[in-house]
């Protein structure tokens, strides 16, 4: 239950070849899947791209310190996907792939997913199932019409979809692992502070999160549904956000709902404007590193304060440096309208009940959003043969889920006003 506490991924890390290869593919497949543009047709649904790389390399694939194999999911999908979140091309590539940083959150949710973080704490590479990677390949066409219909959609974000597949010795024989991975969002700021993180799934079974008195920034707590409850938490929105805000979250539960997919939750950040970076400016200056003159090192960029206030000193840094690489025009003529829910640093303000702005960010949105209910009912029966409480999983259809997460979260939104009323300044 905690999270934001990792580890540098160095050379010597268990994963350190994991990561690297990661990285390597990305920056080949991503660089290749580039020019024009042209209308998804239904077979960019289903393509897949295959590289190989070793020592040596070829005339495809540069030489790489590793032999691997890399699978690339969809890549046109996922390019136009891009495009619609506003994401520029190149700065893509550089934030994931130049010079090799990453950083490790330890296994934060029960799965044994792993998290990265790109250097500049904007992406996040999930380490997925291969159940769950089918159903992304299942559904991708329903996201990808979602996306495009519902641009502020709460839903993660999906930039990529790839595989690696490397080689281990088992018995004197050469065996294979696949390791399935995506590239997402990371909700949160690099130059703010969380001061509140909640992971709300409207169901109240065992969500809650123990939480010690501590002082130390670097473990601090993911709360849950109960603690939420038992803090008397709202969302602060006024008339206008809460609207919209309740609206987007229908239509994207709607849509979950019908892809069979449940377990998700909505992830919130609160930073407090008046408290503002505290940790970060009264930290000790000697801990700084700079990311980008550390040249082969993998630091710890983690969304610990401390690393945090990394990024955030070498921000203005890394833009000078590296704006001339932005070069690539506009894309497809899409629009680059800014996302309704990132509209303030990156987060959305909380308001009052006459749309006025109030001290706190909000940075929200819904994750872990790829598990069906087949694969939880499979699960569910594990479990129980394990003899482990079944409401630990508690698998409820689809549906159920939804209205569940739904009611639970628009009762906790302060949304002052009355919607039989219509009247602003309503207070419950
Ligand atoms: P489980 O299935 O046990 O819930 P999981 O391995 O599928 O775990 P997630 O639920 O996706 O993991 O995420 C675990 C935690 O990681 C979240 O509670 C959150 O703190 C952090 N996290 C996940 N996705 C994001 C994201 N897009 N932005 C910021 N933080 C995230
Ligand atoms: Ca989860
Ligand atoms: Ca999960």
């Amino acid at each position: 239950d905690r999270v934001l506490v990792g580890n540098k991924v160095t050379e010597g890390h268990v994963n350190f070849i994991i990561a690297y290869n990661m990285l390597t593919g990305i920056r080949v497949a991503v660089s290749r899947c580039s020019g024009i543009m042209k209308p998804l047709t239904d077979k960019d649904f289903k393509l897949t791209k295959k590289l190989a790389f070793d020592y040596h390399g070829n005339e495809l694939t540069p030489s790489s310190q590793y032999a691997f194999k890399f699978k690339d999911y969809c890549p046109e999908v996922f390019r136009e996907l891009r495009a619609l979140f506003g994401l520029d091309p190149a700065d893509y590539l550089m934030s994931l792939t130049s010079k090799y940083i990453l950083s490790e959150l330890n296994s934060p949710g029960k799965s044994g997913s792993f998290f990265y973080f790109s250097r500049d704490y904007k992406y996040i590479i999930k380490t997925i199932h291969h159940s769950e990677h089918k159903h992304l390949r299942k559904i991708l066409k329903r996201y990808y019409e979602h996306v495009k219909q519902n641009p502020d959609t709460l839903i993660s974000q999906f930039y990529g979809l790839h595989r690696i597949k490397m080689p281990y010795s088992f018995r004197s024989k050469i065996k294979y692992r696949k390791i399935y991975f995506l590239v997402m969002n990371n909700l949160f700021p690099p130059h703010l502070q969380i001061h509140k993180t909640f992971d709300l799934k409207g169901s109240t079974w065992g969500r809650y999160t123990k939480c010690e008195k501590t002082e130390d920034p670097q473990h601090s707590p993911v709360f849950k549904d109960l603690n939420w409850l038992e803090m008397n938490e709202k969302i602060n929105f006024g008339p206008l956000k809460s609207k919209k805000f309740l609206q987007q979250l229908q239509q994207d539960v709607l849509l979950l709902s019908e892809l069979n997919i449940m377990d998700y939750s909505l992830l919130l950040g609160i930073h407090n404007i008046e408290t503002g970076n505290d940790l970060i400016e009264e930290g000790n200056k000697n801990d700084l590193v700079d990311p980008l003159e550390d040249s082969n090192a993998m630091p710890n960029l983690l969304p610990s304060q401390s690393s945090r206030r990394t990024i955030h000193q070498h921000k203005s840094h890394h833009h000078r440096r590296h704006t001339h690489h932005s070069v690539n025009p506009p894309i497809n003529n899409t629009q680059v309208v800014k996302h309704f829910f990132q509209q303030d640093e990156g987060g959305i303000r909380a308001s009052d009940q006459f749309n006025n702005d109030l001290n706190q960010i909000y940075f929200v949105g819904i994750i872990d959003c790829l598990t069906n209910y087949s694969m939880l009912k499979r699960m569910e029966t594990l479990w129980r043969s394990m003899n482990h409480d079944l409401k630990v999983v508690s698998a409820v259809p689809p549906k159920v889920y939804g209205d569940r997460f739904y009611h639970f979260i628009e009762n906790s939104v302060n949304k002052h006003y009355d919607e039989n009323q219509q009247q602003p300044g309503y207070h419950d």
